[in-house]
């Protein structure tokens, strides 16, 4: 699903390695959050200190694993990745803990999918640079205090809201990412094109970045689809190369994907344009609550497809014209 913002293949992690930005300058966009960390990091730097603990909250794909990386590189440390789904017991946590070097990054994607457990022993990680192992089992367990290096989490997640309040309150620094405007899109594709050796006109670079879901990722993924469907049909990447590659690829207009389209056709046609409760969209569609709150709606609801009520989701105006659906009824809006 080529505007899935989720990561898909190893080839395509191999593709977005050779494109990730290296330092914040290069990161393009965000800008408020760039600012944000380059005082943060430069003042750790000048006080001689790692840098405070960051938490990068936003949808997928819109660049907190580059960011992370950013970080590592900027205050030139090492980069340990790991993720709160590979985080199952404390022991997992304190093991990567425990071997830490000083001042080194620690990156915890998905950090809200981390046991309950590891989650207590981070709290006093972050706060103090120590935890507690536990040694031996039943009455006999004692717990036995262990010194950390100090270190820089950066912790990343969709759901900033799944978090608990004590561990949010230990990042010194909330970084939330924004969707990307089309002339950001743009910018973050002329770079992937250059670095691809791909000459590519302006408009054919707009044409993509509209329909990119707001999302690098996906803008990326596309230039590589336009790239290859130019190579096949030796037209050169032009935009009518990119208006034919994007329609075999069933992206449209808006760039929305299969679950934004599912989600949208529900809503106008099984609910009457809305309202609609979270719960009960996501068992119409048989996705995660959670997916669609912190992945589809969002998007959704940038673009003005969807409005949130009180009651309920509700479809725009918009979202009957773009879908060419006639209201049976009167809608709310
Ligand atoms: P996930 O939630 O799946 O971990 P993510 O938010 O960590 O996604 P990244 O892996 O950092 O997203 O970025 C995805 C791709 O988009 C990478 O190829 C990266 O190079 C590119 N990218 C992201 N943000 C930017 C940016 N600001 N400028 C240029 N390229 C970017």
């Amino acid at each position: 699903d080529l505007t899935n913002p989720e990561l898909e293949s190893d080839a395509e992690l191999a593709y977005e390695g050779a494109l990730r930005p290296k330092t914040l300058k290069e990161f393009v966009g965000q800008t408020k959050v760039r600012g944000q960390l380059e005082l943060l990091l430069k003042a750790a730097s000048m006080q001689n200190r790692t840098p405070d603990h960051i938490l990068l909250a936003g949808p997928p794909g819109l660049g907190k694993t580059t960011l992370a990386m950013i970080v590592a590189q900027e205050s030139a440390q090492p980069l340990r990745m790991s993720s709160g789904p590979a985080i199952q017991h404390a022991g997992d946590l304190a093991a990567v803990l425990s071997s830490l070097i000083p001042g080194e990054v620690l990156f915890i994607d998905e950090i809200h999918r981390m046991a309950r457990s590891a989650e207590e022993m981070l709290y006093l990680a972050m706060e103090d640079y120590r935890i507690d192992i536990m040694v031996g089992k039943g009455a006999g367990a004692t717990s036995v205090p262990l010194e950390l290096s100090p270190f820089t989490l950066v912790g990343a997640t969709t759901r900033s809201g799944l978090l608990p309040n004590p561990l949010r309150d230990r990042f010194g620094f909330t970084a939330h990412l924004e969707f990307y405007d089309t002339s950001e899109l743009e910018q973050v594709l002329r770079r992937a094109a250059a670095l691809l050796g791909l000459e590519i006109e302006r408009e054919a670079l707009a044409e993509i970045a509209t329909r990119s879901r707001g999302t690098p990722r996906i803008a990326n993924r596309l230039l590589r689809r336009v790239r290859d469907y130019a190579l096949v049909h030796g037209t050169g990447p032009t935009l009518a190369a990119v208006r034919a590659a994007l329609e075999l690829y069933d992206v449209d207009a808006l760039g929305l994907d299969r679950l934004d389209r599912e989600v949208m056709t529900t809503i106008l046609t099984r609910f009457s344009g809305g309202p609609v409760g979270l719960n009960t969209l996501a068992v119409s569609v048989g996705e995660e609550a959670e997916t669609i709150e912190a992945v589809v709606e969002p998007f959704l609801v940038r673009i003005g497809l969807i409005t949130r009520t009180p009651r309920g989701r509700v479809a725009t105006r918009t979202a009957w014209d773009h879908f060419g659906i006639e209201r049976s009824q009167d809608g709310s809006l």
